[in-house]
């Protein structure tokens, strides 16, 4: 399998990358890949790397692609932040390493992901590196849009623009490449609304897609406020313990490695010099917590909004396969007792519950109030 066939449904898009790989003579020194959340930003910049170092192109299987792949190549360097915004250290210990020409590799490549996290004093650092690239070096950069990137940098780099794929093609891939029982990799691909890692994750593990199954129930069951409340505290609650499984074990490692580097492994008291890192590694650390804490939260906001849209699509007699087919039954009783006013009504207040999400309003509260704006109607 080359180093492409898994950056799936996107063989417009990544035309380009594979031209410039053919023909190193004409090497852009700077892109920007953007594609929704799930397209595969993040995937595409690694197989184009990999392809970058290969010999033959990305073949998928030699050393060069599966180091450049894993992110273990010496001359491959991601970051990859799960911070708010990316700090001007950063860009700068990439600008150094940008300077040298590769080690191994025959190109040197930085891949920066959520490259819409730089501050426009770090953009401008980032510029100059940009401008005047050492002639082996190639920044991709991956960003939802180009709007997200400085129009300086924008300006001096090429864009490729990936889209969300079909999910018939993500259900073949999870097929192919994971081996899924082909029933299931659909009704995964069509529930992720092929968000690829979203749908390998629903595929693998039962218990994720009996959280999800939860979440959707919620259309349902919420009959009354007393419903709604506990409904919410219950959506919080989940949210709390995936966040607290997916990082704990991390921040355990993370900081046991920082006391050997500082050599305060030894269980003694912490010298005060060294207490600020430490606690600038545990402030990081709590941001990490938070941010996946938000994200499991958004996800299954975008879970009930697709069952909603499926249950708008059966009021309007739409043709094209549910979202959630595997719950039509619950999504045909749904629309038979409502409007599509209604469900209208039901999808505003559940975009509105995203946006108040996004802008930090404490999340029991914003999703009482969803849970709430989700009650049926009771005739005045
Ligand atoms: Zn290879």
């Amino acid at each position: 399998m080359s180093v492409w066939d898994q950056v799936v449904g996107q063989e417009a898009a990544i035309a380009p990358l594979q031209a410039a790989v053919a023909q190193p003579a004409a090497m852009t020194h700077a892109w920007i890949i953007t594609g929704p959340p799930g397209s595969g930003r993040s995937h595409a910049a690694r197989a184009f790397a990999a392809a970058l170092q290969c010999l033959e192109g990305g073949c998928g299987t030699c050393r060069a692609c599966t180091t450049a792949i894993s992110g273990a190549h010496a001359d491959v360097t991601v970051l990859a932040t799960e911070k708010v915004t990316i700090s001007i250290d950063e860009v700068r210990d990439l600008i150094s390493t940008a300077q040298s020409s590769p080690s191994e590799g025959r190109w040197r490549v930085i891949i920066v992901e959520d490259a819409d996290r730089m501050t426009e004093r770090t953009s401008n650092v980032l510029l100059k590196s940009i401008e005047e690239p050492p002639p082996r070096t190639v920044w991709v950069l991956c960003a939802p849009s180009g709007e997200d990137i400085a129009v300086t940098i924008r300006s001096r780099s090429r864009k490729v623009s990936l889209r969300m794929p079909d999910p018939e093609v993500v259900a073949r891939l999870l097929i192919e490449r994971d081996g899924v029982e082909p029933e299931l990799a659909r009704q995964c691909a069509y529930a992720a609304q092929s968000h690829i890692g979203v749908a390998r994750r629903l595929a693998r593990d039962p218990a994720a897609r009996a959280r999800r199954d939860q979440v959707l129930a919620l259309a349902t069951d919420i009959r009354g406020v007393g419903d709604a409340v506990l409904a919410a505290a219950d959506l919080v609650a989940v949210a709390e313990e995936d966040a607290k499984a997916a990082t704990e074990e991390r921040d355990v490692e993370e900081r046991n490695a920082l006391l050997r580097t500082l050599g305060a492994d030894d269980g003694g008291r912490l010298p005060p010099a060294l207490r600020s890192q430490v606690k600038q590694l545990e402030d990081d650390q709590k941001r990490r917590a938070t941010r996946h804490k938000r994200d499991v939260m958004d996800r299954a906001i975008v879970d009930l909004m697709s069952l909603y849209r499926d249950v708008a699509a059966v009021h309007v007699g739409a043709a094209q396969p549910l979202i959630n087919e595997s719950h039509r039954g619950h999504i045909e009783a749904l629309a038979a007792r409502t409007e599509l006013a209604d469900t209208m009504r039901c999808l505003d207040a559940l975009s509105t519950t995203r946006d108040r999400l996004a802008s930090n309003v404490a999340p029991l509260l914003a999703l009482e109030a969803m849970a709430l704006a989700l009650r049926p109607r009771v005739a005045a």
